[in-house]
């Protein structure tokens, strides 16, 4: 592979993703602010969540909205070219995050995602954040 393609390649990508920061850096650093202790990647786990909260025995995923289709208008875009193949790929992703997720209930974890568009204001996605790591009892 060229250097070309992979520049090209990468700039693509980034225009899917929506440029700035990476949702994940973002919830990184609302964590780190709120004092939650997290583990990312961890990759033991069906489907290496992004974040795992061990003291809440909680996994969380930040998702693309558009690769994991969310409901919101980033993630309902239909690509006009190479919708089938795109329209597959969206398909297995979501029963692969399915699958993961009742993996991850089965060893007793509670799962949550978050979606890229809630990640945009810190605000929002520390108020969503403490929602999602409040103790139930
Ligand atoms: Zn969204």
């Amino acid at each position: 592979m060229d250097v070309h393609d992979r520049k090209t390649r990468s700039f693509n990508m980034s225009r899917i993703r929506g440029s700035g920061t990476k949702p994940e850096a973002r919830v990184n650093d609302v964590c780190v602010k709120l004092k939650y202790s997290f583990v990312r990647n961890k990759s033991d786990l069906p489907g290496k969540p992004d974040f795992v909260f061990p003291r809440k025995k909680t996994a969380l995923f930040v998702h693309g909205c558009f690769w994991h289709s969310h409901s919101c208008l980033a993630g309902q875009k239909k690509p006009v070219q190479n919708s089938e193949f795109w329209k597959k790929k969206r398909e297995a992703t979501i029963e692969r995050d399915a699958r993961q997720q009742a993996q991850l209930e089965a060893l007793g974890y509670k799962v949550h995602v978050l979606w890229e568009c809630e990640t945009k204001s810190a605000d929002t996605l520390a108020e969503r954040l403490k929602q999602i790591l409040r103790v139930r009892r």
